[in-house]
């Protein structure tokens, strides 16, 4: 397991060499030596969990936290702030501006060693909760839910260029002969390698495959036009068709195959991501009418999409 970070903010050296004394044993300490300093090593290092200085000159602690609980990126690192014996008002302001705890000065070992401990091993089981709320749990992709909330971001991102998104949904084609005849297992089988067939045919970083639901999967590929997708579109086909799955009930093929939606627009501010599900929905539909086993591809303006309304 890699080793979680701390970050350390405290104007006075000597007390940074004490708490680093005490955690470099089992973490990546870093430091901070002022409250900009401090927000700049954040953004840097992504630590798991900062100690955090009230008094400081400049920016003070209770600033830094504000700013960290600010920025969406920032805001579930947990903040333990340090403080003098006895100040109560500054504890209590420092948990009412998110901080998770505080640990007073001067500080003693055993008890800052703790209260790291307790909240880095809550913050990594938060993490994972988090990824697992991400994840189908079958094939490892995004899911459902994940990839509508990529769609929503990323339409909103390209609106502002108003550039190309693609969208492509994939449907294994008699899928449920496949459970009759293998059983249900087989099929959990078949599902996870088709997953992982579109996985590798989609290889940017920006792009997104997901489990959409059942045996139908959705890719979000961003800044990817008509010509592109069709290439892409193919690919996923021949990454699947090169699994060699027997699926010896299909009416079509001694093999799994899919057929496939692709939905290509540019972005314009007030079009609905759900534009795209329904475009490549329907193109999906038409591979499916059109014999299966093959890719039926659009090419959609926000104004065309008033004509199915
Ligand atoms: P088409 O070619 O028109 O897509 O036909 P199909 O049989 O693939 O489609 P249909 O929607 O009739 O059946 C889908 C089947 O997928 C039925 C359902 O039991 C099966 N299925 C859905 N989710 C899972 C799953 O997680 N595991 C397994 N093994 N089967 C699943
Ligand atoms: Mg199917
Ligand atoms: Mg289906």
């Amino acid at each position: 397991m890699t080793r979680s970070t701390i970050l350390i903010v405290d104007d006075e050296i000597s007390n940074i060499e004490i708490m680093n004394a005490v955690l470099e044993d089992d973490y990546e300490v870093c430091f901070s030596t002022s409250g900009q300093q401090a927000l700049d090593t954040a953004r840097a290092v992504s630590p798991d969990l900062i100690l955090l200085d009230v008094l400081m000159p400049g920016m003070d602690g209770f600033e830094v936290c504000r700013q960290l609980k600010e920025d969406p990126n920032l805001a579930d690192i947990p903040v333990i702030f340090t403080t003098g014996l006895g100040d109560t008002e500054d504890e209590m302001r420092g948990l009412a501006l998110g901080a998770i705890d505080y640990v007073t000065k001067p500080i003693q070992p055993a008890i800052l060693r703790a209260r790291v401990g307790n909240h880095v091993e809550l913050k990594r089981l938060r993490d994972q909760l988090a990824s697992l709320a991400v994840t189908d749990a079958l094939t490892g992709l995004s899911n459902r839910r994940q990839m509508e909330r990529a769609l929503e971001a990323e339409t909103a991102r390209l609106a502002r260029t108003g550039d190309w998104l693609t969208v492509i949904m994939l449907d294994i084609d008699f899928f449920k002969q496949f459970n009759d005849t293998y059983g249900h297992l087989a099929g959990d089988r078949c599902i996870v390698m088709v997953g992982a067939a579109l996985a590798r045919a989609v290889k940017r970083a920006s792009d997104l495959p997901a489990r959409y639901g059942g045996e139908e999967f959705a890719c979000i590929l961003p800044n990817l036009d008509p010509q592109g997708a069709e290439l892409i579109a193919r690919d996923i086909r021949l990454h699947v068709q090169s699994l060699n799955i027997p699926h010896e009930c299909s009416q079509i093929s001694p093999f799994i195959t899919v057929s496939i939606g692709v939905a290509s627009a540019r972005c314009h501010a007030g079009m609905s991501p759900d534009l795209w599900i329904k475009e490549a929905d329907r193109q999906l539909y038409r591979s499916k009418q059109g014999g299966r086993d093959c890719i039926s591809a659009i090419e959609f303006t926000a104004a065309d999409t008033n004509l199915h309304a």
